[in-house]
């Protein structure tokens, strides 16, 4: 029998994943949260300038009030001491150490950002990492061997693929929303209505805890609820993290 899976994605270890931690437990849902093992504690502020587009200042900006044109809202990042406690039941997986652009940076820099992630993450977590998100979303091509070298079994872009498909090449997984979109909900009713025929169907939503705190029409908080009270709960969908799905996937 082919199945529906429902994952979140969560980028950055940010503060604001503790409330979005509180919805999930309540909603019973599963997601995977993607931290950079080399910045927790770590404080900028982002600005919205459009969707999905951002801009990160410092926080010595930001209070020197000289550009708050755009909305912003604090990108705080978990201190390392918290977050084993904030994380825990969820899955983990890595964003390199320092955020880089693995699109640009060198080879040696891509190999040590990319395994110093998943080593000091696996131990600091007590669980075996095997999941990834590219910083900016970019980088595929160029970290193919680093992710292999590391052990890392999937890794997700910041492209938008709507068909409901498992990924070909788990290593460049495409995601199905971003929660910022304006296509949420008619996404989310799509997949609730089509029947897994002949294969598994797959909805990833991505998102960053600091867009519910933009407080605009396309990124707040109570768009952060609604969607998990629209997919928690229908017998039909499996709401779990990245990594289970895939593992289920593999199964059925
Ligand atoms: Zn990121």
């Amino acid at each position: 029998m082919y199945r529906k899976y429902f994952a979140w994605s969560f980028d950055d270890g940010l503060e604001q994943d503790k409330r979005i931690i509180k919805t999930l437990k309540e909603y019973e849902m599963g997601a995977t949260f993607h931290l950079n093992s080399g910045m927790f504690g770590d404080k900028t502020y982002v600005g919205r300038i459009g969707n999905p587009g951002m801009r990160e200042i410092s926080v010595e900006a930001f209070e020197s009030g000289n550009c708050r044109l755009l909305p912003y809202a604090p990108h705080f990042r978990i201190p390392e001491d918290e977050v084993r406690d904030v994380y825990a039941g969820f899955e983990i997986a890595g964003h390199t150490c320092h955020h880089v652009n693995l699109m640009t940076c060198s080879q040696e820099d891509r190999l040590r950002e990319i395994a110093d992630d998943i080593i000091s993450l696996s131990d600091l977590f007590d669980q075996k990492v095997t999941g990834f998100a590219y910083p900016y979303g970019m980088g595929a091509k160029q970290s193919r061997k680093a992710l292999k070298a590391a052990g890392v079994q999937y890794a997700r872009l910041a492209v938008t693929d709507s068909a409901f498909l498992f990924p070909e090449d788990p290593l460049a997984m495409p995601l199905t929303c971003r929660f910022t979109s304006e296509k949420v909900f008619p996404l989310i009713e799509q997949f609730k209505s089509k029947e897994p025929e002949d294969h598994d169907l797959f909805f990833l939503m991505f998102a960053h805890g600091y867009e519910c705190d933009f407080g605009t029409a396309e990124a707040n908080w109570e768009k952060f609820e609604n969607i998990c009270a629209a997919v928690a709960g229908q017998k039909d969908i499996v709401c779990c993290s990245i990594g289970q799905a895939l593992r289920h996937h593999a199964k059925d």
